[in-house]
């Protein structure tokens, strides 16, 4: 998904292949200009052939079928009653229709009926706003606005809402009598919802207190003054060794603040790509996507969006973020959809931070790097940029990315000086790269979107790309100016790329219990965030906030220690040589204490400690490499590895047939497969192995669905006993068990468990998390919620 498709990477393989061995050569050691230089040409008309090919899989445009198709759906499930999903069906219809036509304006109407359904007023009122605003057909308009005066009502609004009926009412007057059953109904409602208003008016409910708003104590935080965002307990170093890093220069708690940043760029990962075979007859997917549940933009979760005007696949939490998303990049991507779909979401970064950075400030830093280039060449001048480190008189100064007050800010100048780290990508890697970045370049200039790319002047005038068939011809300078900076973030991105991650409820999502896992939502660029480095066993955690990273502090790291992130490999879930083999994507062997322990010797991984296989006939502990003998002497079994992975895997695909029954609301034949799953795995997993806890977390789910809280509380602290011993006893895996376990005897009104549980949740996810997360302040809920339990609730436990 980082990546283009695999068809466009086999083809760019084939045509680097194909390439005379000379020109291979001087690619191979060319600059990103050089590069660009050469490789312009290299795109023929033939690559485009194969690109428009491979772009009608993953339409981006309207399409009226399609929307046509999703109302239908809507409607079917709307009948049934299925008003989350109906709401879902409707924004994907919305996203079809022409905008300012009477087709979308019904899609914005019938979803404001399910929101109504939900209960969701506020939304509901934005929607029917959104179909009067494009054009409802006047005679469909006294029942929408009947709603709008009914969620008025709901919302205590009772003025408004009576003016809203009094528009109704001379609507009908004006349209004179009416005979249609649809108008005795809206009749009908009216009178009801008069004598309803008239009620409330009589006897007001009494004001809802405004509680919750406790003020939270504010976090300390004293903001660095060299390094944008981050906390003054940090400092900015760089040797040859590490780069660039960042030092504790104070001793810092667990659960401080370290950094605050917002994505200098961030791209929503598009999931699954709807058609996924070259097929003449369209087949719309109902399933969900990223794009239907995030903003295109800020990332906030989707509940009514608004869709872009020029194509199906930018949905936002707003129009304004619609708006602002169009002035930014989006008027320069709309119609490129298919095209960025097919190159993957690297490409799309590169792009929307060239467009981001502007035209001048791009062109500025690349003649800057050329004219570094040159002095590389000079040995005067090279030392200054490779080998020592700065002059320490000068500071930050002559850190690069720092600007000339010894700041490094989270700017496009930080972007820019991320390593691309050009010399160590392969060859084929980098002209895939560069082809793909001068096809974006390429039909940019086609489709006459390059006074937009190189002004960022506000073009109202937007108009539908010209078609006009230009040649497929040599790139403007300019152009080739942004295509070169793009390489150069494509292939930083490989390193420097940093996903967003959500947690994200998996499975039914209708249980009272959220069983969420992190998902990757969105990759990003945080220079400031990337100015860390890796370690297997990090301090710190980070968290995020639609486009926003926090790093904490997840122990005490005294003073002169370097901060450290985790890129992916953990040590609590991976073994030594997969993590090694991991990280040689970033061009550098782990030095970390777990991979320096690890290797050496005898020490082994916490993972293969924990997840081994036990002996199937004793249940001792097993040893050796290919075949592995029973360490009971008495017993002396022997077993290969290979037939017990066997089990393993076949397990776990009873495991997800278990997990499919749950779905489907077949909780006791779930149960029934995930016992005998448990009964079979101890035979030949050792106790402590990670899918035995999995499968008791499964079971707590299954038993929450059923309302069985105590059998649920008790799998699930399992569970939690094993992940405590995989993760740690303060790690963010054990606060997301303790949450769940949390929820459950809150559930099941076991008070005081529930309420030390919400504690032990807390202390952990606040030093994660930060005390301002959803996850704390729904705790903090639960908390008020049974301190206000009556007695007689109480005693019953
Ligand atoms: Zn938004
Ligand atoms: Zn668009
Ligand atoms: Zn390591
Ligand atoms: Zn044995």
């Amino acid at each position: 998904m980082a990546l283009p498709v695999e068809e466009w990477r086999r083809y760019a393989a084939r045509r680097w292949a194909a390439l005379e061995p000379v020109l291979r050569e001087r690619l191979a050691a060319a600059s990103l200009h050089d590069t660009l230089r050469l490789g312009c040409g290299l795109l023929r008309p033939e690559a485009a052939a194969v690109l428009r090919r491979l772009c009608r899989r993953t339409p981006a445009g309207k399409e009226p079928a399609a929307a046509r198709f999703y109302r239908e759906e809507g409607n079917r499930l709307f009948g049934r009653r299925h008003y989350g999903t109906a709401v879902r069906l409707y924004s994907q219809a919305a996203s079809h229709e022409p905008p300012g036509s009477p087709e979308v304006s019904v899609c914005f109407a019938n979803r404001s009926a399910a929101l109504f359904h939900l209960r969701c007023f506020e939304v509901c009122l934005e929607d029917i706003a959104r179909a009067e605003s494009h054009g409802y057909p006047d005679r469909l308009l006294p029942k929408v606005l009947l709603r709008k005066a009914e969620c008025l009502l709901c919302l205590g609004r009772l003025q408004d809402a009576a003016d809203a009926l009094s528009v109704v009412e001379n609507k009908i007057a004006m349209d004179g009598i009416m005979t249609s059953p649809t108008h005795q109904t809206v009749l009908k409602k009216l009178s009801q919802l008069k004598i309803k208003i008239h009620e409330k008016e009589s006897c007001p409910e009494p004001a809802q207190e405004t509680c919750g708003d406790i003020q939270r104590k504010s976090e300390n935080w004293e903001e660095n003054d060299s390094i944008s965002g981050a906390s003054s307990s940090l400092s900015l170093n760089f040797d040859t060794e590490r780069g660039r890093h960042l030092v504790a220069s104070q001793d810092i708690l667990p659960g401080q603040s370290l950094l605050k940043e917002e994505a200098f760029v961030s791209v929503l990962c598009p999931g699954e790509s709807h058609l996924l075979q070259d097929s003449s007859e369209t087949v719309w997917d109902t399933r969900v996507t990223n794009a239907d549940l995030y903003c295109h933009r800020c990332l906030r979760q989707l509940l009514a969006s608004v869709p872009c005007r020029g194509c199906s696949y930018a949905k936002y939490c707003s129009q304004s973020c619609a708006d602002m998303a169009w002035e930014q990049y989006h008027r320069t991507e709309c119609s490129l959809g298919a095209l960025l779909l097919t190159l993957g979401v690297f490409c799309h970064v590169a792009l929307r931070t060239v467009l981001l950075a502007g035209f001048a400030e791009v062109s500025r830093l690349v003649k800057r790097s050329h004219d570094d280039d040159k002095d590389l060449h000079n040995p005067e001048a090279r030392c200054k940029h490779l080998g020592e480190a700065p002059d320490t008189r000068a500071g930050t100064r002559s850190i690069p990315g720092c600007n000339d007050n010894g700041q490094y800010q989270s700017s496009y100048q930080a972007v820019f000086n991320l390593l691309p780290h050009a010399e160590k990508h392969s060859p084929e890697h980098k002209f895939l790269c560069m082809l793909s970045v001068v096809a974006i370049c390429k039909q940019l200039q086609e489709a006459g979107l390059e006074a937009a790319v190189l002004n960022q002047e506000s073009s109202e005038k937007w108009s539908k790309p010209k078609t006009c068939e230009k040649t497929w011809g040599e790139l403007s300078p300019e152009l080739k100016t942004m295509a070169e900076a793009m390489l150069r973030h494509m292939l930083q991105l490989q390193c420097n790329a940093q996903a967003i991650t959500v947690m994200q409820e998996s499975g039914s999502g209708d249980s009272a219990v959220v069983n969420k896992k992190p998902m990757r939502l969105a990759t990003a660029f945080f220079p400031v965030l990337s100015l860390l480095n890796h370690s297997c066993c990090p301090n710190i955690s980070v968290s995020f906030s639609g486009t926003a990273a926090t790093v904490r502090a997840s122990q005490p790291i005294p003073s002169g220690q370097e901060i450290f992130h985790c890129y992916g490999p953990h040590r609590c879930r991976m073994r030594v040589a997969e993590r090694q083999q991991l990280l040689s994507q970033y061009f550098f062997k782990c030095r970390c204490q777990a991979c320096l322990d690890e290797l050496e010797s005898d020490v082994k991984s916490v993972v293969s400690m924990r997840n081994s296989f036990c002996c199937p006939s004793c249940r001792a502990p097993v040893q050796g490499e290919e075949m592995l003998c029973c360490s009971n002497e008495a017993c002396a079994i022997s077993v290969s590895r290979e037939s017990l992975s066997r089990r393993l895997r076949d397990l776990q695909q009873q495991i997800k047939k278990a997990l499919e029954l749950l779905r489907d609301r077949k909780a006791d034949q779930a149960i029934k497969m995930l016992l005998k799953c448990q009964m079979d795995a101890g035979n030949f997993l050792s106790p402590g192995h990670l899918l035995m806890g999995e499968m008791e977390d499964h079971l707590a789910q299954v038993y929450a669905t059923l309302g069985k809280w105590q059998e649920a509380a008790r799998h699930l602290e399992r569970s939690i006993e094993i992940v405590e011993m995989h993760h740690g006893p303060s790690s963010v895996e054990m606060g997301h068990e303790l949450f769940k376990l949390a929820q459950i005897l809150f559930n099941g009104f076991a008070v005081s468990e529930a309420l030390s549980t919400i504690q032990r949740a807390e202390e952990i996810l606040s030093v994660h998390c930060g005390p301002q997360s959803t996850q704390i302040q729904e705790l903090q809920e639960m908390k008020t919620c049974l301190s206000e339990l009556p007695r007689s609730i109480l005693q019953r436990t």
